[in-house]
């Protein structure tokens, strides 16, 4: 058997399977966002890692060197957001084509530090590629122990919630391969933006460990429904998404208006936004809305966790009918 007829999910279980369950003093093994390990006294290191190779995650025609270092670190310190850690050491490691300038090298590097926003770039490797650049990232932050957020932890009653865009990355990535065209520089500016220079949510992932406000969030790296599906696996239970409720930013509305398209394709399919779906137990939410302002983070209710398996999604309390295949696998012969 070809692994592109299993699929990305299934060979990354038949690993799982080989590998085991974890030894103390890893506590968290395959299958989330990070591993956790107990390192004591109260405190855990969270490890997760990420790479991109160019071809598959980036074409170096449609991103500045500034931005893909950029974007390296941003999608692992997400992986770090999602588990509510505190990112603090970072490895980079590189293969570079011979003919790279230096100075897109210098540019990468800059982006990168830029990203870890003080994070410690701790060592990593440099090594030759024959053709195209591969990046692999690891980073590691702390927590205080017993805390990290899980997706195995969502309980049938909580309710769903995102904190960044929904769609904005995978509008931008369209415009970058030409499938759509934007009305004004600054729409084109701002979606590109958010597909080449993603945010990653730590603050808002620290906030939810360090309250107690959710135990269970995941980012949003290959598509909300694919991912809402692995805290629905995780966790045996069922979501609705209301998408009348999403965040829909407004270059993703007009550019989806002027160019024939769904919108919420990009929103519930699309991928690559990083940013943070978790769930909130309904007594905490006042709480949470309470903070969230304050703190003047970007998260908005947009659904429920229910017992019954499956993933619906509803306009106005009416189901709307999906494909059943979405979201990214990198094994599958496309992109579905
Ligand atoms: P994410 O999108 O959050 O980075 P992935 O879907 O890439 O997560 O991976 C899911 C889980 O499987 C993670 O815990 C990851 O560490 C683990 N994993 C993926 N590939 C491998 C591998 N080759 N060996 C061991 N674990 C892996
Ligand atoms: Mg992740």
């Amino acid at each position: 058997m070809k692994i592109s007829e299993l699929g990305e999910f299934k060979l990354i279980e038949m690993i799982q399977a080989k590998a085991g369950l974890p030894s103390y003093p890893v506590v968290v093994g395959i299958g989330d966002d990070g591993a956790v390990m107990d390192v004591g006294p109260r405190t855990e290191v969270v490890t997760t890692t990420d790479m991109l190779i160019e071809g598959v995650h980036f074409k170096r025609e449609t991103i500045p060197p500034y931005d893909l270092g950029y974007k390296s670190h941003a999608v692992n310190l997400s992986d770090i957001a999602a588990m509510g850690a505190a990112p603090v050491q970072s490895f980079l490691s590189v293969g570079l084509t011979g003919d790279t300038k230096l100075a897109d090298v210098e540019e990468f590097v800059d982006g990168f530090l830029k990203a870890g926003n003080g994070v410690t770039l701790a060592g990593g490797d440099t090594v030759s590629s024959p053709s195209g650049w591969v990046i692999s990232v690891t980073v590691m932050g702390l927590s205080p122990s017993g805390k990290v957020l899980r997706r195995n932890m969502a309980k049938a009653g909580e309710n769903l919630w995102i904190c960044g865009p929904v769609g904005d990355s995978a509008a931008g990535l369209s415009i970058l391969l030409g499938d759509t065209k934007a009305g004004t520089p600054e729409d084109s500016d701002f979606l590109i933006k958010r597909h080449n220079r993603p945010e990653p949510m730590v603050r808002m992932g620290r906030i939810l460990l360090e309250t107690g406000l959710s135990n269970c969030a995941i980012d949003i790296s290959d598509g909300l429904c694919q991912d809402l599906g692995h805290i629905c696996k995780g966790s045996r239970v069922g979501a609705v998404i209301e998408v009348e409720k999403l965040p829909l930013s407004q270059p993703l509305l007009d550019l989806a208006e002027d160019n024939g398209k769904d919108p919420l394709q990009w929103a519930l399919a699309g991928g690559e936004d990083y940013s943070l779906l978790f769930t909130v137990a309904p007594e905490k939410e006042d709480k949470l809305a309470a903070l969230v302002e304050k703190e003047e983070l970007d998260a908005v209710p947009v659904g429920r966790i229910v017992p019954e398996a499956g993933i619906r999604v509803t306009r106005d309390g009416e189901t709307v009918e999906r494909e059943e295949k979405q979201g990214w696998d990198h094994f599958a012969s496309q992109r579905s």
